[in-house]
This record gives C-alpha cells, structure tokens and sequence, in this order.
C-alpha cells in the first residue's frame, strides 16, 4: 500500500503580486543550502559581508545548514541578527521541491524532485535489515547512455544536476527521516538510519565529474552531514578515461555496472562499451587508487532471462574479474511498460550467485525493493511526465469542447 509524505514546497517563500487581475508568481531568493564553502562565501560577500569576514562566516553557517539542517537563518543563535536579517533577504535554505514522496510496505522512501521548470528527477532511500540505510540519488536529470535495459535511457537528457541540487537530495533524505541532530538531542552516527549514500540513480555520475565530486565534498565534510567518503559508492557505466580521476578526487567507493563478460553481448546492452571496451575498462579499473581487501569494486550484474544469465557466463565473470578485489551485485531485473527483457527466474539467480560465491566472492542478491512505488530507475519521473501529458490532452479536449 501506499503513504504520501506530507512535503515542503521550494517555493515556500515565494511571494504572490496581483497585477490587473493577474496573479504572477515572484522567483522565491536563492537557496544556499546545497552550496560547497566557497560558493557560501562568495554568497555572503554579495550579500554585503567583507570579504576578509566572509570565510569565517561561512565556515559558521555550514555548521547550522549541513550540521543541524536549519531551514532558516533565525535559528541561527549564534550568528549576529543583522546579519541573519540580511541574509533572510537576499536568500533562504530552501531545498528541491518535492513533487511526491512515497513510502513503500518495505520502509523504502522515494521522492520526485522538481529542480526547475520541467527538469525532475527522483532519489530513492533503500533501508537495510539493520540500522544503516543507502540513498540513491541522482547525478542528472535523464541519461544519455541508453542501455537497453534501463528505462532512463528512453528519457531525453535535460541536463546535469549541480553540486548543490545532488546535495539537496541527501538533505531532503535527512529531513525526512527527522535525522539532522538538535542542541537537545545530540544524533550520533549509529543512531541514523541514512549512513550510505550511492549514485545509482538517473544518470552517468561521470559526465558530471566536477559536479559530483563537490558534491561528494560538501556531503562527506565531518563538521556538516559527514557521511565519510567509504560509504559513498559512485556506480558508473564505464566511462574509463574518468575512473581514476574518480578516485583521486573523491576517494569514494567506485562500483562498475558490468551486467555482460563479453563485448559483444556489452555493446548491445550497454552502448557504451562500443567505445570503452571490457580490455579498456578493466585497465582503468585496475588503476583506481587504494583497491584492496577494505575497498573493494562492487560488480553490478542485472539479471536477463535468457540474455546473460548462464552458468558459464557465472564462470566467465570469476575469470574476468581474476586479479581485481572484487564484490558482485545481482540485481534482478526490474520490468517496465514495454521492456523486452524479462528478470531471470530465481533459481537461475541463485545457481549463478552460487558459482560466485565457490569462487570466494561475495555476491549478494539484491532484494527488489519497493517495488508498489515503483522504485526501478527511472519509473516514477516517466510516469509522472506520462500523467501530465494526459492531463495536457485533458485540457485541449476540454478546450475545443
Ligand atoms: N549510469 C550509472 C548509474 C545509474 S544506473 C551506471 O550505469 O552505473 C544504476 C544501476 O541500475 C546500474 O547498474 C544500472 O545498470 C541498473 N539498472 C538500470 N535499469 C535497471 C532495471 N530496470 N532493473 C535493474 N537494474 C537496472
């Protein structure tokens, strides 16, 4: 069954004129919440601080936007109240306006996120058995790579999400689940449900490079949000030439959506790999920084009835990833309207689980998740876009009515 989560809208703020009958809505001030430091402190120099202050300044309010996850600057007791004033005016601590919030039998949680006029994308909060729970969120809006079994790909891309609205994501996550610590109730990291976050959501994370990385920064900064860089995953398809440079400047956990052994079946599922074939991908693999036993590259390997779910192709995969730490996730597939592909039985899942795991790996099978809210990539954008082009149709009908 399905639950609505009440919601705040972005445009809180935003203020109504009433011009000859017209009502138009103002554009709500900027929001700083998302912002990396210096992005902060160039905020608070155009608001009127000197510059000279201004690093200072900025290093206080992080403490109560990534911290505390204020929503507004009268809360913040320590700043000077001319200054709270000032900053009331020019900006808020709005964060991306939900469109809908869902929560699944499972406990998984999912949001519709409205960044701009047309441009939504979702995040999904995955809860594990025990106390930690991974948030997927989105590095764009639509995705270019069209693999076939995703149904992100029959989106158009929009565009790249910036630092602050991949941020906003994880604060909407925090204020949610009611886990940003208060003055009176002081939360430690074992008491949060929120403790992993992975870009698997909509798009490549590194087409989006420098976004993701200032935003890994903002999100992994111990005196704000502070989920460290080992529980952030960055999942990408295998755009090679970037993977080191992945690691380098973020030290997060890279993971490798893999989903075939051989080239060819590679190149018809992930197109991608036409350009950055399996020899390339996995030299770049090889090169990210600290792999080992403690970091280890996860595998993620989609489960197609009949397309890539032999024994041999288990086999295969124990060869290919020789030599590589290595951890394997099976996902079985999830079905949209007017997929071709269907998820491979689950005994099959499991006697090819079972080929990995006598090869030492651990290779744990992805229990489908919410799926009563459709919590497959991609599917709760497309329906929403589907809903309003009928509302769209609705309307014309009734216009030339
Ligand atoms: N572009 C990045 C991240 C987004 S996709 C990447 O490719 O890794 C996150 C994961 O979900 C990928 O492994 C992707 O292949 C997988 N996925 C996409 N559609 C799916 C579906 N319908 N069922 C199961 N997994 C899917």
């Amino acid at each position: 069954m399905l639950r609505f989560l009440g919601y705040t809208p972005l445009n809180e703020q935003a203020q109504h004129i009433h011009k000859g009958g017209v009502t138009a809505a103002l554009p709500s001030p900027p929001s700083l919440a998302g912002l990396s430091k210096a992005a902060l402190g160039e905020k608070l120099v155009a608001a009127g601080v000197e510059p000279d202050k201004a690093k200072m300044r900025a290093e206080q309010l992080w403490r109560w936007i990534y911290h505390y996850g204020v929503t507004n600057f009268a809360a913040m007791t320590n700043v000077a109240k001319e200054l709270r004033g000032t900053l009331a005016e020019h900006y808020t601590l709005a964060r991306p306006e939900i469109v809908t919030g869902q929560v699944s039998q499972d406990g998984t949680r999912k949001w519709l996120t409205r960044f701009g006029p047309g441009t939504e994308g979702e995040c999904v909060f995955i809860p594990d058995v025990g106390r930690s729970g991974a948030l997927c969120v989105s590095s764009q809006v639509g995705c270019t790579l069209n693999c076939t079994f995703c149904h992100t790909g029959t989106q158009k891309l929009v565009r790249n999400l910036s630092a602050a609205e991949i941020v906003g994501q994880v604060m909407i996550a925090r204020d949610a689940l009611n886990e940003w610590p208060t003055q009176a109730r002081p939360l430690n990291d074992g008491d949060r449900q929120l403790t992993n976050i992975v870009f698997m959501g909509m798009g490549e994370p590194l087409y989006n490079l420098d976004n993701v990385a200032e935003a890994i920064d903002t999100i992994s900064d111990g005196d704000g949000i502070s989920i460290g860089r080992r529980r952030i995953t960055v999942s990408t398809a295998g755009v090679a030439p970037r993977i080191k440079e992945l690691g380098e400047r973020t030290g997060a956990m890279l993971a490798i959506s893999l989903h075939a052994t051989n080239d060819d079946l590679r190149n018809e599922l992930v197109p991608l790999n036409k350009k950055y074939p399996l020899a390339e991908l996995f030299d770049a693999i090889r090169q990210y920084p600290s792999l080992g036993n403690a970091k280890r590259v996860t595998f993620e390997y989609v489960m197609l009835k009949g397309v890539n779910d032999t024994l041999a192709e288990a086999k295969a995969l124990v060869k290919l990833l020789a030599g590589v730490p290595a951890k394997i996730n099976l996902i079985p597939f999830n079905p949209w309207p007017g997929t071709p592909y269907e998820c491979s039985e689950w005994d099959v899942i499991e006697r090819f689980a079972e080929v990995l795991n006598r090869a030492g790996y651990s290779s744990p099978i992805r229990t489908p998740r919410g799926r009563d809210i459709l919590a497959a990539c991609g599917q709760l954008r497309s329906e929403s876009v589907k809903q309003r082009a009928s509302e769209r149709l609705k309307t014309k009908a009734e216009a030339e009515a």
